[in-house]
């Protein structure tokens, strides 16, 4: 039987593409490709197209013994969803009403879901723990609870299974060097930072360096993209063994600030990375970190990339060796 995984061009999911037949599990990945890139599957069986297009989840599932389902296939730009909700609510939230259809007309009952901790909105307190409240600040974290409630009334009602997990930012690169972060445009820290490294923009904008942190700048939650990958099998597993539905933070807890990460990327590089310090952001927060106490008793899972310095080594190993990403867009 095989795992289907929607977005697994993308990046979080190609890396559990390669985490899976690290394992030995068949996998089909659905993909439109829209920011994704078909050069990042290290195998599978790709289906390029939309998870709106129902006639082609008829005939994936009807090709193929699909156990379950591993699902990142999403639009997540915040600044994006702010603009334009309509596709935020057509893509994500319609996207996901079709995969479930799809997955109850072909008798698949098990879904791990790919959310965000974008769900909490403004922290309560940190580190955010699973029972805190949830009033996202964005439409894409609405979006994103939206789809959380649905699967939970998919369960209740026809019993698919599901796991959501919730994390801040993915971050790192793939131990063979192979596949990486190719975002465009890029909205992340760590390679907006090493881009500036490799002279590709001129500097990096710190957006505030007077909050109440240890070096004023804000503090956020990274974790590297092996590891989350880790976590989606583990939550397949979780299913696989009967267990019902459930949701985790995939945080680490203690979460590193815009200064660190720019200070550890001069030390990684050895390069000059100019900086530039600019106002705050309306709605950013000073610190946002989530735990990881629930997902690490539960699941089992222990992130082993953790190091910040280790994160930025295996990224810096792909933007490197690819300045161009996957290649000209
Ligand atoms: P990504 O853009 O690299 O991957 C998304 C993939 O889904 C792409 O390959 C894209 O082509 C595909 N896709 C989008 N809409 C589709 C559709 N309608 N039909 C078929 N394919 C479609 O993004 P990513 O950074 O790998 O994120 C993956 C998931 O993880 C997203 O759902 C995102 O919300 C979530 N997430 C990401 C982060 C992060 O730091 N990158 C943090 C929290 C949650």
């Amino acid at each position: 039987m095989a795992i289907l995984v929607t977005g697994g061009a993308g990046y979080i999911g190609s890396h559990t593409v390669a985490e899976l037949l690290d394992r030995g599990e068949e996998v089909v990945v659905l993909d439109s490709l829209v920011t994704g890139h078909k050069e990042s599957l290290l195998g599978g069986k790709l289906y390029v197209g939309d998870l709106r297009d129902k006639e082609l989840l008829a005939k994936l599932f009807a090709e193929n013994d699909i156990e379950a389902v591993i699902h990142f296939a999403a639009s997540s730009l915040v600044g994006e969803s702010m603009k334009d909700p309509v596709k935020y609510y057509d893509n994500n939230v319609y996207g996901t009403q079709c995969l479930l259809e799809g997955m109850q007309k072909a008798g698949v009952d098990k879904i791990v879901f790919s959310s965000t901790a974008a769900t909490y909105g403004e922290p309560e307190k940190v580190p955010i723990e699973e029972t805190d409240r949830t009033e996202p600040s964005n439409v894409y974290g609405e979006t994103k609870l939206t789809m959380e409630r649905m699967m939970s009334w998919f369960d209740k009602v026809l019993g698919i299974k599901y796991v959501a997990l919730r994390y801040f930012n993915a971050a790192g690169a793939h131990a063979s060097g192979k596949i990486g972060e190719d975002h465009r445009p890029e909205s992340h820290l760590i390679p907006l930072v090493l881009q500036t490294a490799l002279k590709q923009r001129e500097s990096i904008a710190v957006f505030g360096d007077d909050y109440p942190t240890e070096d004023g700048t804000c503090i956020r939650d990274y974790i590297h993209v092996s590891d989350l990958a880790d976590a989606h099998v583990r939550a397949v597993t979780y299913l696989r063994s009967g267990s019902g539905s459930n949701f985790f933070n995939l945080g680490n807890g203690l979460g590193f600030s815009v200064k660190e990460v720019i200070e550890t990327a001069k030390e990684v590089t050895g390069l000059d990375i100019p900086v530039v310090i600019q106002e705050r952001r309306a709605g950013d927060p000073a610190v946002l970190v989530a735990s990881s106490a629930k997902a690490r008793s539960v699941l089992g899972w222990n992130p082993s990339r953790a190091d910040l310095k280790e994160i930025i080594r295996s990224a810096w190993n792909w933007h490197s060796s690819h300045p161009q990403g996957y290649g000209e867009a």
